[in-house]
């Protein structure tokens, strides 16, 4: 029987960071992972020398210089800067909320016009305490913007019209008023030239990989898919928190997301990375034409389409659902674990928390100075 200092469940950024400064102070790492492949939501798989974002379009931004430099060590970014375009209708315009946005919404072209007109419509509505999330979005950007931009979208993300949905889940809605489709304030931005997954390999080289690998199986026979005896003295579970627990304190709610990829013969589908559909009768949000991430010439293109879904057992949880519900149930889950001397979770499903990547980097290293 091998034993291992640590077992880590999930091979997605947050396990693969810790995995990597654990093996550089010497410990030894089995990593497992139920998915057949490595790198978890961040995997992107190469197809007709085009690298597909396989769990939804995925583009790395910090402020943090360290961050940024340590993910330049696994791989070379390249400029890419996040500019989606929203499609409501026959109508096309910029995002984020900026003055391009602004100026083909309603023909102006200074930035005191702009926000005369966002003022004047909040005015109108008169919304002194917003009730829901249509209240709340009307009275930060008024009519307009909500209406063609952000109500169908939002409906579909949540699978319910905005008048249903509590008004925390937008907290304040960005008006830009320069000419700047950047979608991202950070400091620094890109995508990895040749995709994410060399990275995730790079910060695995040395560990014990075994993929299609549930970690409730090996818990409860102690063998390994090839039937293997393996051990080890502490484990980091990177899945998801209610499930380690057997959903005894009740399971935690979820967002899915279903992706239709699809291969076209045609050069440039959309001529831009991500295109947001605003409109509530179009049934997906958007759709990624995944070469634009690494500006492609191939002659054919690979899209995806994103399609909002309710998340139930089996179905892959991507988003948590953080109401007064949910984070009071998480808090009896993170209380149970902060009791535990040889367990430790992590990343967005360990914690229950939408995490951006270089939030999880973050956390991963914070969690690695105090572990090791
Ligand atoms: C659609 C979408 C788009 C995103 N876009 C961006 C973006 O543009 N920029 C950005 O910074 N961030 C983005 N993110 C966030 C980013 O995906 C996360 O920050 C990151 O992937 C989290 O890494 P993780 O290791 O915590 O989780 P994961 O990548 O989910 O890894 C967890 C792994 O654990 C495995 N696992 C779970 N349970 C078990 C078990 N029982 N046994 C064995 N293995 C198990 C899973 O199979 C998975 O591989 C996006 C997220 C989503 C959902």
């Amino acid at each position: 029987m091998k034993n291992y200092d640590y077992l880590v469940v999930g091979s997605g950024l947050f396990g693969a960071v810790f995995t990597y400064e654990a093996m550089k102070r010497g410990k030894s790492v089995l990593v497992i992972d139920k998915r057949n492949h490595i790198a978890g939501n961040i995997y992107t798989k190469e197809e007709d020398g085009i690298n597909v974002h396989v769990y939804g379009a995925h583009i790395f931004h910090t402020s943090d210089k360290k961050i940024w430099e340590y993910m330049n060590q696994f791989a070379e970014f390249n400029n890419y800067i996040n500019s989606p375009v929203a499609v409501y209708g026959d109508e096309l315009y910029n995002l984020p909320f900026n003055m391009n946005t602004f100026s083909k919404m309603w023909g102006i072209k200074t930035p005191a016009e702009a926000k005369a007109k966002i003022a004047e419509q909040i005015k109108e509505l008169n919304i002194t305490e917003p009730k829901n999330l249509e209240e709340q979005a009307l009275s930060l950007v008024g009519t307009d913007v909500y209406e063609k931009l952000i109500k169908g979208y939002t409906q579909k993300q949540w699978g319910r019209p905005c008048d249903e949905l509590p008004a925390f889940i937008i907290k304040r809605l960005p008006l830009r008023f320069t000419y700047d489709n950047n979608y991202f304030n950070d400091r620094f931005q890109g995508i990895p030239i040749g995709g994410y997954t060399q990275i995730v390999e790079k910060m695995l080289e040395g560990a014990d990989v075994v993929l299609e690998q549930d970690y409730f199986k090996l818990a409860e026979s102690g063998k390994l898919v090839d039937g293997s005896e393996v051990s080890w003295d502490k484990l980091l579970f990177t899945g998801q928190i209610d499930e380690y627990y057997d959903s005894c304190f009740g399971p935690l709610e979820y967002r899915s997301v279903r992706f239709e990829t699809e291969k076209l013969n045609e050069e440039n589908y959309q001529g831009n990375a991500v295109v947001n559909y605003t409109a509530a009768d179009v049934p997906y949000t958007r759709i990624i034409e995944h070469k634009h991430f690494e500006f492609g010439k191939q002659p054919t293109t690979i899209i995806s389409k994103e399609y909002s879904s309710e998340w139930k057992p089996g179905v892959e949880p991507y988003y948590p659902v953080n109401n007064d519900k949910n984070n009071a149930v998480y808090e009896k889950y993170a209380e149970k674990a902060s009791k535990e001397d040889n367990v430790i979770f992590g990343g967005r499903l360990g914690q229950y928390k939408y995490y951006d990547m270089d939030k999880v980097v973050a956390a991963a290293l914070a969690c690695v100075e105090v572990e090791l």
